[in-house]
């Protein structure tokens, strides 16, 4: 990830921008660049630690087919390839905080600008904000033991493989994330173990056929009740019909791929127009309900629409632009061609 990290001065952070963008999901990252690109002064902010949205969540192993030049692209690499463009501009991230309060915030001259407070206290002043909020904010559903280890071998993404080479590796869940897990990591590290609590999985079968082909031990019917170690990771204690009672496994890594909760939450309050109780209606110019509140990605509505990355990726560039016009009405909707604009300067993105 390109950027400085000095997460320490982040929380109770004042920052000034021209443009707040809620969620680095994939839309989220798009419209940072498009942002950059308007020359406008960014900040974004994700309540989970890694940008990606629901692709780094749920997805970051499959392959995507129908993004718009790629016959194919990893979900990883689609990410990658979105942060590389966002962070070609000057852009704050504020990620593992989430957008909390919105309040406008009166000027001299009859102008107005918005507050954003995040739940870590940073407080974000805007001119404009395009919500890329995607199904809410995402959480991911706790392992319930040894949640002190996080960070310290317990984690909830996987967002470099290579640190797990030559590992002792757990991976607890049975969905798709889990056993796509448990199929990257297997050729690296030295052991892998997948761990679910019931009998049958919820992942793909053309993936469990895979997964039964590696050397994987799979454990059924079982749960991980202790994490030991100190200060990292070390073993862990099974519980369940599946395994012998205190049955222990060596583990240096452990994945806990149980899901994620998502939230719209805070939004509600912001005093937007909702549909269906969890999208933001917007125009053709992708503006919500309130003047200078912007919104691209899944959790648009209007009528016809599409949930889909492709489809987000436009909305981004609409609202951004659109936002750009809010910002200062003497600017061309029109951004001009990114062919005509020559290459960014060099990458100056924060990553807290
Ligand atoms: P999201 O990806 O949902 O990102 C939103 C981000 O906003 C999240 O990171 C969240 O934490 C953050 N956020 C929300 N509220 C707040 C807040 N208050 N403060 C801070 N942060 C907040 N689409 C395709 O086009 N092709 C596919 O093949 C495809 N396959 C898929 C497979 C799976 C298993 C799934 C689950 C989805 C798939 N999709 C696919 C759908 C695609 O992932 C979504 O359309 C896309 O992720 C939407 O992007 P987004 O940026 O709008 O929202």
């Amino acid at each position: 990830m390109d950027g400085n990290s000095n997460g320490a001065d982040a929380h109770n952070a004042f920052l000034d921008c021209d443009l707040l963008i809620v969620g680095a999901g994939p839309v989220g990252l798009f419209a940072a660049y498009y942002a950059g690109f308007r020359g406008l002064k960014v900040a974004v902010v994700d309540a989970l630690a890694e940008p990606g949205g629901q692709i780094s969540a749920m997805y970051p192993e499959k392959l995507i087919f129908d993004i718009a030049g790629f016959p194919s692209v990893k979900g990883r690499d689609l990410v990658d390839g979105l942060l590389e463009q966002a962070t070609r501009f000057d852009t704050r991230f504020l990620l593992g905080d989430r957008a909390q309060l919105l309040r406008p915030v009166a000027l001299p001259g009859g102008r107005s600008e918005f507050e954003v407070v995040t739940a870590n206290g940073a407080s974000v002043r805007c001119g404009a904000v395009v919500v890329t909020a995607g199904i809410g904010a995402f959480a991911p559903r706790k392992l319930g033991a040894g949640d002190e280890f996080e960070g310290r071998g317990l984690a909830y993404f996987v967002p470099d493989p290579s640190e797990y080479a030559n590992q002792d590796v757990v991976v607890v869940g049975g969905g798709d994330s889990a056993v796509d897990w448990a199929l990257t990591l297997h050729p690296i590290a030295r052991s892998v173990t997948l761990v679910h609590r019931r009998r049958t999985f919820r992942a793909h079968e053309a993936s469990l056929v895979d997964l039964r082909a590696t050397s994987v031990e799979i454990i059924t019917d079982a749960q991980v009740a202790g994490v030991f170690g100190g200060p990292d990771v070390e073993r862990v204690a099974l519980t369940g019909p599946g395994v012998e009672d205190g049955r222990e496994l060596p583990c240096r890594r452990l994945v806990a791929a149980l899901g994620f909760v998502a939230d719209l939450g805070p939004l509600r309050s912001w005093g937007l127009e909702i549909a269906h109780h969890r999208h933001l209606v917007v125009d053709s110019a992708m503006q919500t309900s309130v003047p200078g509140i912007f919104a691209a990605g899944d959790i648009t509505e209007y009528p016809g629409k599409v949930r889909l990355i492709a489809v987000g990726f436009g909305e981004a560039a609409t609202a951004v632009n659109n936002a750009a016009v809010f910002l200062n009405p003497e600017v061309e909707l029109f951004p001009g061609h990114s062919t005509d604009a020559g290459p960014a300067a060099p990458a100056q993105s924060e990553m807290v």
